[in-house]
C-alpha cells in the first residue's frame, strides 16, 4: 500500500527534509523542524504523488486516502486533546500548499479551518475571547470563499467597509465582538449570493474543499506560467499539509512575523525581520499595518518609534534568537522564518533557504565557508552563476555627483550615460556614427527592437517592470528605467520635458536601471570589477573547475575586459569585426567590388598592415593564452554599400562608375545568404582573401614571439566547413604561409574547423584528420539543424515555448535532446580520429550555465562566450565539474 499521508509534530514525524520531492518544500521542512524539537504545531503533509495521482485518474484521489487523512486528524486531535469540528473544543487547522520548488503567491493559505456558527461560539466560551473567536471566523469565511468558492474578494471588503463607516472606524482592531457578528451575517450573505450552496458549514466538507483547492491550483493559470517563467516540470506536483492553528491574532502577547536569519539584501550576519503584534498569517505582507522590526538595532536604524521585539517582548525574542542559531547550524544556510506567537508561546512554521541578492549570495557562501560550516566546493554550489550577471554591468561611480531629475521603475540594471533618442531609427543611425545613444520613448514596441539594440539604455514614460521595454531590455541586458511619469516627450518638437527642464534630442542624459533614476549630464561610471567576496568565490570555482574558460573577443578593449574576468585565452576573434572600421571598409569593398584577381590582391594588399596590427595588439594583451582566430564568414554582400552616397564613394575609389558598382552588388545578392556564397566557401572560390588573413595572423604572431619572447599561440579557424576537402585545400595554403613568413620554426599554430553544419558533426572523423582542434559553433549548428533563421525566430519561437513545443528557445539554451546529439556524436568521432583533438563551443551557449553543463556531460575542453559572462561561464564550468560529486546539502 502506498503511504499518501506524513504525519509530523510532538517531536516526530515521518518525514525529513530530505524527502522535498515527495512532501514539497514546506512539508519537508516541517517534518524535520518537528523532528528537531522545535515548536511546530502538529499536522500532516498530504503528498505530491497524490497529486499525481489525482491528475492521472481524472482528478480522483486514491481510495484510500480518506482513511489516512481521518487517521492523520485523529492523531492531532489525541495530541491536542481537541476535536475537529467539536462543539465545545474545536481543533482548527491550516491547509496549506508546498511544491518541491519555493512557488511563492501559488495558492492562498486557508487559515482557521474548521470554524462555523457552533465551533466559532465553542471557540469563544473555551478562550473566554469572544472577539478573537469572531475575528478569527469572519477570516475564515474570507479566505476559504476566495479560495476555494472563488468568491471576488472585493465583496467582502465592501461589507466590512460599511460597517467601518457606520461605526466610524479606521482599523480593523477598533471592531467589537457584536460588530464582527455583523460582518460574519453579511459576508454569509454573499457566499449565499454567490454560490449554490452557500457557506458550508461541515468541518469535513470544508477540508476536503480546501484539499482539493491546492491540487486544483496547480493547473491554474498562475501557477502555469510561473512554473514555465522558472522552468518547474508540470509533473512536479503539489503537496498539502494540514495543520493545527496557532493563534496569533489573541491579544497584545501574541504576534506573528517573518525572520531571515542573516540580511538578504547585503548577507550580513544580522538577524533581520518583521512582526506584528495581534495579527495572523498574512497580515504582514498585506500591509494593513505596518510591521515593526525585530531588533532593536534596525528599529533604530530605521529610525521608527515603534517597539521593536527584542524590546517588547525579550523573553520570546531570546528564543527565536536561538532557533535562528539552531535552524542556520542544521540546514547550513542563510533561512527564511515564519513564527507567530499565542500568548507568549512561540511557534516555527516554515524555514526554507532565504532568497537573496547576488552579493548577499557571494557574501554568505564565503562566510558560511570561513567559518567552517560548509566547504569550499559547496560554497561554489551556493551561488547561482546566471545571478552574478547583477554583478557584471558597468555601474555609476558612487562618488561622482548627480542631479536626479526623474525616478522611474528600475527595469533592468546598470547604468548607462548618452544623448537622448527619441526613436529607433535616429538611435541606430547615431550609435552607428559612434555615438552613445539613449533611446527615450512612451513605451516601446517591436518595431523598436533595433533602436534599443544599438542604444546603451532605454527610458519609457510609461508602462511596469513587464512592459515591452522592461523585458525585452532585461533580455538584451541594456540599463532601463521605465514608466517614468515625471518626463513628457514632445516627439514633433525633438524634446523631452522634464521637471522644469526642456530637453533636446542630442542633449545628456545618465540612467541607472538598477535605483531607476534619470540624471542630467553624465555621471561617470565605473566598471565592474573582480573583487571582494565575488574575487574569493571565483578563486575557489576555480580549483574546482575542469573546461578552461575563454572569451569571445576583437577589439583590445574586449580582449582586456575578458582578461580581467579571468579569461584563459581568445574562442573566437571573428575578423569581419575588423572590416567594418570607416577607412576599412572602403578597401574591404573595392576588393570585393574588383572584377579581377589582380584588382582584388591590390586592395588586399592595403588591408593587410591593419589586420596584421590588429593581431599584434590582441596577442600582446593575450600573451601565453591561445587566440582562436576565425577566417573571414559572413556573405559578402553584408559589407557592400547600401546608400546612392555608399555607391558613388565605392565608385571613385575604385576608379570605375557607379553603374558598374550596381551591377556588381546585384551580382553578389543571394536569395539565401544565410546557406550561401559564405564561410570557408569564400576561401575556396577568393583565396587570396584568406591567403592575407593567414599572413596577417602569422607576422603578428612571428613579431609578436620574438619582441616579447612570450608564446604566442594562434589557432586558425576555418568557418562553415562540412568535409575534409575544404580543410585540406585550405590546410595547404595555410602552411605554405607559414613557410612563406618562417612561423613554423618559431611557434606552433594550430589549424582547425568549426562543427556548424549537421554533415560537419556526422562526418567529424574524417573531418579530425585534418583539423586539429574543433570549436562548435552552435548558433549555426541550432539554426540549420532546426531549420529555423534565428534572425526570423523572434515570431513564433514565443508560441512554441508557450505551447510546450520545445522547452527553451533553443539560441538561448542549447536544445540537448537533438542540437546536443550532434555536437557528442561531432566529439565522439573527432576523438576517434585524433584523441588528443582540442574541443571547445564559441556559440552564445558557450555562455549559459545549462549549456555549460552539457558541454562539461561531453568532455569540451573549454567554453567561449562573451566577456562579460566569463565569471558566469567559470562558476557554471565548476558546478558542473562537481555534479558528479555527492551533491551538498539542499533545503528549503
Ligand atoms: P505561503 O506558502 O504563501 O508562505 P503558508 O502556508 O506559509 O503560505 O501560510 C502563510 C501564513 O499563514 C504563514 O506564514 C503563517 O503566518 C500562517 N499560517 C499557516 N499555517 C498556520 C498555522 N497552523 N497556525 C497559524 N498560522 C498559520
Ligand atoms: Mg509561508
Ligand atoms: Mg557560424
Amino acid at each position: 500500500m502506498t503511504k499518501w499521508v506524513y504525519n509530523f509534530g510532538g517531536g516526530e514525524a515521518d518525514g525529513r527534509s530530505d524527502m522535498r520531492d515527495l512532501l514539497g518544500g514546506k512539508g519537508a521542512n516541517l517534518a524535520e523542524m518537528s523532528t528537531l524539537g522545535l515548536p511546530v504545531p502538529p499536522g500532516f503533509t498530504i503528498s505530491t504523488a497524490v497529486c499525481t495521482h489525482f491528475y492521472d485518474n481524472g482528478r480522483r484521489y486514491p481510495d484510500d486516502l480518506n482513511a489516512a487523512v481521518d487517521e492523520a486528524i485523529a492523531r492531532i486531535e489525541k495530541r491536542l486533546g481537541m476535536g475537529f469540528g467539536d462543539a465545545h473544543n474545536p481543533l482548527l487547522v491550516s491547509v496549506r500548499s508546498g511544491a518541491r520548488a519555493s512557488m511563492p503567491g501559488m495558492m492562498d493559505t486557508v487559515l482557521n479551518l474548521g470554524l462555523n456558527d457552533e465551533t466559532a461560539e465553542g471557540l469563544a466560551k473555551k478562550t473566554g475571547d469572544r472577539r478573537f473567536a469572531l475575528d478569527s471566523y469572519r477570516r475564515f469565511i474570507q479566505m476559504y470563499s476566495g479560495v476555494v468558492l472563488g468568491v471576488d474578494h472585493y465583496l467582502f471588503e465592501d461589507v466590512l467597509d460599511s460597517t467601518k463607516r457606520a461605526n466610524g472606524f479606521t482599523l480593523d482592531t477598533d471592531l467589537t465582538a457584536a460588530d464582527w457578528e455583523e460582518v460574519i451575517e453579511g459576508y454569509k450573505r454573499v457566499v449565499a449570493d454567490e454560490t449554490p450552496d452557500g457557506f458550508p458549514q461541515d468541518a469535513r466538507e470544508q477540508l476536503w474543499g480546501a484539499v482539493g483547492a491546492v491540487f486544483g491550483s496547480w493547473q491554474n493559470q498562475r501557477a502555469i506560467t510561473y512554473r514555465r517563467l522558472h522552468n518547474i516540470p508540470d509533473a512536479w506536483g503539489t503537496a498539502v499539509t494540514v495543520q493545527a492553528m496557532v493563534f496569533g491574532n489573541m491579544g497584545n502577547d501574541c504576534a506573528t512575523g517573518v525572520a531571515f536569519t542573516r540580511d538578504p539584501s547585503t548577507g550580513e550576519n544580522v538577524f533581520y525581520g518583521e512582526y506584528l503584534i495581534n495579527a495572523q498569517g498574512e497580515d504582514v505582507v498585506a500591509g494593513i499595518r505596518t510591521p515593526q522590526s525585530l531588533t532593536r538595532a534596525a528599529r533604530e536604524n530605521a529610525g521608527s518609534r515603534l517597539p521593536s521585539m527584542e524590546e517588547e517582548m525579550p523573553a520570546v525574542f531570546g528564543q527565536l534568537v536561538d532557533i535562528r542559531d539552531r535552524l542556520e547550524a542544521h540546514y547550513k544556510d542563510m533561512q527564511d522564518i515564519e513564527f507567530t506567537i499565542q500568548q507568549g508561546d512561540l511557534f516555527i512554521l516554515q524555514t526554507r533557504n532565504g532568497k537573496r541578492t547576488a552579493p548577499a549570495a557571494l557574501k554568505i557562501a564565503v562566510d558560511l565557508c570561513h567559518d567552517g560550516v560548509i566547504d569550499e566546493s559547496e560554497a561554489v554550489r551556493r551561488v547561482e552563476p546566471a545571478s552574478l550577471d547583477q554583478l557584471l554591468h558597468p555601474r555609476l561611480d558612487p562618488d561622482a555627483e548627480r542631479n536626479v531629475i526623474a525616478k522611474g521603475l528600475p527595469a533592468s540594471p546598470g547604468a548607462a550615460a548618452g544623448i537622448i533618442v527619441l526613436n529607433a531609427d535616429d538611435a541606430e543611425a547615431r550609435a552607428g556614427r559612434g555615438e552613445t545613444v539613449i533611446l527615450v520613448r512612451e513605451e516601446t514596441s517591436p518595431e523598436d527592437i533595433h533602436g534599443m539594440h544599438a542604444a546603451a539604455g532605454i527610458v519609457t514614460t510609461r508602462g511596469g517592470m513587464t512592459s515591452h521595454a522592461a523585458v525585452v531590455a532585461r533580455g538584451m541586458g541594456r540599463p532601463c528605467v521605465s514608466g517614468v511619469g515625471g518626463i513628457r516627450i514632445d516627439e514633433q518638437a525633438g524634446k523631452v520635458i522634464v521637471a522644469g527642464h526642456t530637453l533636446a534630442a542630442g542633449d545628456r542624459l545618465t540612467i541607472d536601471g538598477g535605483t531607476g533614476e534619470v540624471m542630467l549630464g553624465d555621471v561617470g561610471t565605473i566598471q565592474p570589477t573582480l573583487s571582494g567576496d565575488f574575487a574569493t568565490l571565483m578563486a575557489w570555482a576555480d580549483k574546482h573547475r575542469r573546461m578552461r574558460v575563454r572569451a569571445n573577443a576583437e577589439t583590445p578593449a574586449d580582449a582586456r575586459t575578458a582578461l580581467s574576468f579571468g579569461a584563459e585565452g581568445i574562442g573566437l576573434c571573428r575578423t569581419e569585426h575588423m572590416f567594418f572600421d570607416q577607412e576599412r571598409i572602403t578597401e574591404v569593398r573595392r576588393m570585393i567590388l574588383s572584377t579581377t584577381e589582380t584588382a582584388r590582391r591590390a586592395a588586399l594588399d592595403r588591408l593587410l598592415p591593419m589586420q596584421r596590427s590588429d593581431f599584434v595588439e590582441l596577442f600582446t594583451i593575450m600573451r601565453g593564452f591561445p587566440v582562436t582566430i576565425r577566417l573571414l564568414d559572413p556573405p559578402l554582400h553584408e559589407f557592400l554599400p547600401r546608400s546612392d552616397g555608399d555607391f558613388a564613394d565605392v565608385a571613385e575609389a575604385a576608379g570605375v562608375d557607379v553603374p558598374t558598382v550596381r551591377h556588381r552588388a546585384l551580382q553578389l545578392h543571394e536569395s539565401n545568404p544565410m546557406l550561401g556564397h559564405r564561410g570557408c566557401r569564400l576561401g575556396i572560390t577568393y583565396p587570396e582573401i584568406y591567403e592575407m588573413q593567414v599572413r596577417a595572423i602569422l607576422e603578428a604572431a612571428v613579431e609578436v614571439a620574438r619582441e616579447s619572447g612570450d608564446t604566442v599561440i594562434p589557432e586558425i579557424m576555418i568557418p562553415l566547413a562540412f568535409s575534409r576537402e575544404e580543410l585540406d585545400i585550405l590546410k595547404t595554403m595555410i602552411d605554405r604561409v607559414a613557410t612563406e613568413v618562417g612561423a613554423g620554426e618559431k611557434l606552433t599554430y594550430l589549424v582547425g574547423t568549426m562543427i556548424e553544419l549537421p554533415r560537419a558533426a556526422l562526418c567529424a572523423d574524417k573531418l579530425a584528420q585534418s583539423a586539429e582542434f574543433f570549436s562548435f559553433g552552435t548558433n549555426d549548428l541550432t539554426q540549420t539543424t532546426l531549420g529555423i533563421s534565428r534572425d526570423d525566430a523572434t515570431n513564433f519561437m514565443g508560441a512554441y515555448v508557450d505551447q510546450g513545443i520545445l522547452d527553451r528557445d533553443p539560441f538561448t539554451t542549447l536544445d540537448q535532446e537533438g542540437v546536443g546529439q550532434l555536437v557528442r556524436l561531432g566529439v565522439e568521432r573527432g576523438r576517434e580520429t585524433r584523441p588528443d583533438i582540442k574541443l571547445g563551443i564559441c556559440g552564445e551557449h558557450g555562455g549559459d550555465p545549462d549549456s555549460i553543463s552539457f558541454c562539461e556531460s561531453v568532455g569540451l575542453d573549454y567554453v567561449s562566450c562573451s566577456p562579460f559572462r566569463v565569471p558566469i561561464a567559470r562558476l557554471a564550468a565548476a558546478q558542473a565539474s562537481l555534479k558528479s560529486d555527492p551533491p551538498g546539502h539542499r533545503t528549503g
